[in-house]
């Protein structure tokens, strides 16, 4: 079977010099609570990725996003490998309208800076996109 595809959004200050990106602590399920996650969620069957992309950040966090370059995964993956038959595909993204507000799937928003973002406690299959991320932050 194909893998699941997530899609997750790098949403930062500035998409043109970007100094801060958005992390937002899990609520559920029990095994991932209290860890930190780009915001994001699976695309369903026959969803454009981008159109997912959207929707979850409608649905989590209260923003229309403007959706900038993908955050390439390294080599020639498709995607960034998360758990055993998911692929998570990032964007950076900025708020075009609305601001960030912590829903149901998350108890806590920070917007992080390079000198900080790696004091959360992210979901693991999370950390390698936290490199990439912070390989392109300008100092805050
Ligand atoms: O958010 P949702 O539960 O729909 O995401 C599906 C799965 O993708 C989660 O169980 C989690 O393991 C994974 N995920 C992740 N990193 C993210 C978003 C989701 O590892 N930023």
């Amino acid at each position: 079977m194909a893998d699941q595809l997530v899609v997750a959004a790098v949403l930062v200050d500035d998409l043109s010099a970007p100094t801060r990106a958005l992390a937002a602590r899990r609520t559920r399920p029990e095994s991932l609570a209290g860890r930190w996650e780009l915001p994001g969620g699976k695309v369903e069957p026959g969803e454009d990725p981008v159109a997912a992309l959207r929707r979850e950040l409608r649905e989590e966090l209260e923003v229309d996003l403007e959706v900038g370059a993908e955050l390439e995964a390294p080599g020639s993956l498709p995607g960034w490998p998360l758990t055993a038959g998911l692929v998570m595909r990032v964007w950076w993204c900025a708020v075009a309208s609305g601001e960030a507000h912590a829903g149901e799937a998350h108890d806590a928003l920070a917007w992080v800076d390079a000198a900080s973002i790696n004091d959360l406690a992210w979901l693991t299959p999370d950390l390698p996109v936290v490199d990439a991320i912070v390989a392109r932050l300008a100092p805050a």
